[in-house]
């Protein structure tokens, strides 16, 4: 991954850092590379938040779901204001209804 070899390389400059004095190149190197890991750990951030609100955003269109009782299909939403208390899709309700009626 992009991240581990960054810190592969963090490791480099600090075993060079480490016999250079303050305000050297190596020290530079050292701020550079320091804001190209907050860079790294920003679009990380960014990529987890995505991720958790793809989650969330499906939570909750799930939680408004209303699967048919019979074949188990999601009741389209539309059917669902017309008969809130709807428990099967408008094919099976059908089916069910003439299954149930004496003709
Ligand atoms: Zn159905």
């Amino acid at each position: 991954m992009k991240i581990n070899g960054q810190f592969t390389q963090l490791s480099r400059i600090t075993v060079k850092l480490a016999s250079q004095s303050h305000r050297s190149r190596g020290y530079r190197e050292m701020e550079r590379f320091a804001d190209e890991l907050d860079l790294a750990q920003y679009q990380t951030d960014l990529m987890t938040m995505s991720a958790i609100t793809a989650i969330r955003r499906q939570f909750e269109a799930d939680a408004g779901r209303k699967d048919c009782r019979d074949c188990g299909a999601p009741i389209p939403q539309a059917r669902l204001q017309h008969v809130p208390r709807a428990h099967r899709c408008t094919l099976c309700q059908e089916r069910h209804e003439r299954r149930s009626s004496p003709h």
